[in-house]
């Protein structure tokens, strides 16, 4: 691999036989399918300074393991997403768990029994516990819809407190509703753990974190001879694309075009901007080992940021006296005003405003278009993987 920044003066387009925009998940798992599958000589145009995508991460100043673009916890079912990425990096075991801080008692997420207990004491939450499990059996998962579906004025009684602790101001927080905004179908299907498993994917059989980091995951995958990585490059600079064809450099273009970039941003928003939101993240490093209890601990009924993360206690990274902690603030995204846009807004006039740019390649069998941003759709770093999997198994086949 090579991994350059800034484009060679001497840059031909035509020298490769795909041109890949963008280096993360999506970006970088159809580079080395294409590359060693197809053979193909594969260039990757990146314009941030690194590759990784928002799975990028580095040591701050303090020696601490951070995830730049906030915690990425690796975890999934699926099991040729996870042969695939293994194939990069060998897996540290780590199982995420999350905390409330409900008026600043620490609380399992999802509520479980534990949570009871602590919410309602030791008496009223173990009797409040009995009932859900004679009532919906252990070991599961059950929506708060279904709780008031009981019309039981107990099962109500959790199901309000639930809503109203853990669910509703920070959802107001993360998405900037107010309570009457936020659709009831999403807040029915808010759960209650009925059992003692405090893990947050307690279905993904594979979990844990890439044993070095993994923006050395990202540097095997892309070590590969026929790949050539550019940074500092928007490939809004070279490629543009008319009614029927990509141009490349100003020619058309006769090699494959993996897009994964906003759809909306490459046609310079003529239909209007697709809505996201953004997130402020703020480091802070602190002269303590060790900061909160585990990775993440959310914020739900007080302070305006949504949680906080300690990466050492997600990485299991040694580094006595030191820790570096991250706040998240949620906010609107202004297009080209150099934020990220993080989190699709998943409402249907956004659907149809991305369909109407999806449309305008449709036709384009050489223009591929995979990942959270050409998409539009919320991914876990495993769904983006199986993604962009099929789609590069399309082209393979093609070839
Ligand atoms: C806060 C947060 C936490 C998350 N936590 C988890 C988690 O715990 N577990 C999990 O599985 N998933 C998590 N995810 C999801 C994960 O980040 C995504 O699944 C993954 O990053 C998607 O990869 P991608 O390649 O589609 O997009 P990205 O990682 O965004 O990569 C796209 C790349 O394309 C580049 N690019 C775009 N346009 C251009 C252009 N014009 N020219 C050149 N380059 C361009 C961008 O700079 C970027 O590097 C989280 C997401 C967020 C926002």
């Amino acid at each position: 691999m090579a991994i350059e920044h800034g484009l060679p003066e001497a840059f031909s387009p035509d020298s490769y036989d795909a041109i890949i925009v963008g280096a993360g998940y999506a970006g970088a798992v159809c580079a080395r399918r294409l590359a060693e599958s197809c053979g193909f000589k594969v260039c990757v145009l990146e314009r941030r300074d690194h590759i990784a995508g928002n799975a990028y991460d580095c040591y701050d100043e303090a020696g601490v393991l951070i995830h730049q673009y906030g915690p990425h916890i690796y975890h999934t079912t699926n099991e040729r997403v996870h042969q695939f990425l293994s194939r990069f990096t060998e897996w540290t075991p780590y199982q995420h768990k999350v905390l409330a801080d409900i008026h600043g008692t620490l609380m399992p997420v999802p509520f479980n029994h534990t949570s009871l207990k602590l919410a309602f004491g030791d008496e009223k939450g173990e009797a409040l516990y009995q009932k859900l499990v004679m009532t919906f059996g252990e070991n599961k998962k059950v929506p708060i819809m279904e709780l008031r579906n009981q019309n039981d004025p107990e099962l109500t009684e959790v199901a309000d407190y639930v809503y109203e602790n853990v669910f509703l101001y920070y959802t107001m927080k993360q998405w900037g509703k107010t309570p009457d905004q936020i659709d009831p179908s999403i807040t029915g299907r808010v759960p209650v753990f009925v059992g003692d498993d405090d893990r947050y994917f307690p279905a993904a059989p594979y979990q844990g974190m890439p044993a070095v980091s993994y923006t050395d995951l990202f540097e095997h995958m892309l070590d590969h001879d026929l790949i050539s990585v550019f940074l500092g490059v928007d490939a809004r600079d070279l490629i543009t694309v008319g009614e029927s064809e990509a141009c490349v450099c100003g020619k058309p273009y006769g090699g494959e075009i993996v897009y994964t970039g906003p759809l909306d941003e490459l046609f310079g928003y003529d239909l209007g901007a697709l809505p996201y939101r953004t997130l402020d993240m703020v480091f802070e490093t602190l002269d303590v080992d060790r900061f909160q209890p585990v990775g993440t601990v959310n914020y739900t009924v007080s302070e305006d940021f949504t949680r906080i993360t300690e990466f050492k206690n997600m990485t299991g990274q040694v580094l006595p006296g030191k820790t570096t902690i991250m706040r998240e603030y949620s906010k609107a995204y202004e297009p080209d005003s150099g934020q990220t846009p993080y989190y699709v807004i998943n409402e249907p006039q956004n659907i149809e405003l991305y369909k109407r740019y999806r449309e305008r390649v449709a036709g384009m069998l050489s223009f591929h278009v995979v990942g959270r941003l050409a998409e539009y759709r919320y991914y876990d770093m495993d769904g983006v993987v199986a993604s962009a999997l099929e789609l590069t198994d399309e082209i393979i086949a093609q070839h």
